[in-house]
């Protein structure tokens, strides 16, 4: 086997699971990660189709992942008096199983921390390749030496920066702000949530933890703002600007994201790109193929891409240029079909002005009566189960 050290920068959802297959394929895995530790937060992230609860299944941590389970039910559009106007279905929001992202990130990294070395709270300053490896340097660490470089490290990559170029050439953004904490369950939601929308704003509440807190959501229309991601004041300003009279509990949310424990902010943006690979280094998860936040597919399409590129190297007796290649042949067209998905829940997602807001309020409330009614649930099934995964357990180390 060749190029056995493999550095993943990124210890989210895709860099703890290529880890996690690395060393089942007799790989060793190394992962460096910004945050000081494991990051907690964000909100609930679902898995659908066979695709997804396969990989899940094959890892061995699905009674991990049910125990966490969200256990959602529908969602309720209300109007400014907190008033249900139209119920939309849990798989709709919640695929087959839905899970808080910090909870999956936590569970990835228990399965793999006792074979993967974890370096918190530092970052890849340069990658410089020749034939036989590359030479990393870290912002804190010494220099070190790999034999390939993964990037699992997001919309924003790292990685992606340094082996590929600005991420101007290769980020999209939908047009819209995504916001998300965690608050007190003040309505008593009970396993569901509330969303009230109007021109260019949603915000929405549900609960979480079985009711013993609550993830407070916001999204709003915008052009691409000149913010800086590490300025979590500033993005709590523009937040408070845009929803400061919208209504229904937006005020309470907004006093409540100042005492968040947890505070995520970002556009909602895809990630597209000729290829995923440059020489000795990779991207996987986000940081290859974003498909948005709001495509509900971002964490299941992070776990297919991990358990294709390892077993794909493992495949290649660690042949970079042959697994890169393939891995990309086996999961382009899927992470393409999963991109359209989010696209199209971007434009529907906060319409821009008051009558086609009223219009899709009122669609909500017609909806269930209606023969379409699980179109959309349909269409996100089939995009998660366009992939027939190869099996690589007989090329298992252990
Ligand atoms: C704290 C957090 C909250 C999130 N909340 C939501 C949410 O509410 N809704 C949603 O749709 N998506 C959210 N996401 C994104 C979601 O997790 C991903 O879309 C999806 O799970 C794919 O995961 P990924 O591992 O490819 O990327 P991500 O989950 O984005 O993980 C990237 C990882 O790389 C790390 N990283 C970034 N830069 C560097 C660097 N320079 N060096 C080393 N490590 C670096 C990050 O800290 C993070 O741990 C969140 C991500 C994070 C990190």
């Amino acid at each position: 086997m060749k190029n056995v050290n493999v550095l993943i920068s990124g210890a989210s959802v895709a860099g703890p699971a290529l880890a996690y297959w690395l060393h089942r394929h007799g790989f060793n895995p190394t992962i460096v990660e910004r945050a000081p530790a494991l990051r907690d937060g964000g909100y609930a992230v679902d898995f659908r189709g066979e695709a997804h609860l396969s990989v899940l299944r094959r890892m061995g941590i699905m009674a991990d992942i049910e125990h966490a389970r969200t256990g959602m039910g529908s969602m309720s559009y209300v109007n400014s008096a907190g008033k249900p106007q139209a119920k939309l279905p849990a798989d709709l929001f919640a695929g087959d199983i839905e899970i808080l992202r910090g909870d999956l990130a936590r569970i990835l990294y228990d399965a793999t921390k006792e074979h993967t070395e974890y370096i918190f709270g530092d970052s890849i300053t340069s990658l410089t390749e020749d034939d036989h490896g590359v030479t990393v340097t870290f912002e804190r660490g010494t220099p070190r030496r790999f034999d390939l470089v993964i990037g699992a490290d997001g919309l924003h990559s790292n990685t992606r920066r340094l082996a590929f170029g600005p991420e101007e050439q290769f980020v999209k953004h939908l047009g819209v702000y995504c916001a998300i904490f965690t608050t007190a369950n003040h309505l008593g939601l009970d396993h569901t949530g509330h969303a009230y929308r109007t021109a260019g704003r949603l915000v929405a509440m549900y609960s979480a933890r079985h009711n013993t807190q609550a993830k407070a959501v916001f999204y709003f229309g915008s052009p691409t703002l000149d913010l800086d991601r590490r300025d979590v004041a500033r993005q709590q300003d523009v937040l408070t600007e845009h929803f400061t009279g919208n209504g229904w509990q937006s005020e309470r949310l907004l006093r409540d994201m100042r005492y968040a424990p947890d505070f995520y902010f970002d556009s909602v943006g895809q990630v597209h790109m000729d290829t995923w690979s440059r020489g000795r280094v990779a991207l996987i998860g986000d940081a290859a193929h974003c498909p948005s936040s709001l495509s509900g597919m971002g964490s299941g399409l992070a776990l297919v891409g991990a358990y294709v590129l390892a077993g794909e190297l493992a495949a290649a007796h660690g042949d970079h240029r042959v697994a890169f290649a393939r891995y990309e042949e086996e999961t382009r067209e899927y992470a393409a079909g999963c991109q359209k998905m989010g696209d199209g829940v971007a434009k529907l997602m906060v319409p821009g002005n008051r009558f086609l807001a009223s219009l899709l309020n009122r669609y909500y409330k017609v909806m269930p009566y209606l023969p379409g009614k699980n179109m959309a649930a349909d269409i996100a099934r089939k995009a998660a189960e366009n992939i027939t995964l190869r099996d690589y357990s007989d090329l298992s180390r252990i």
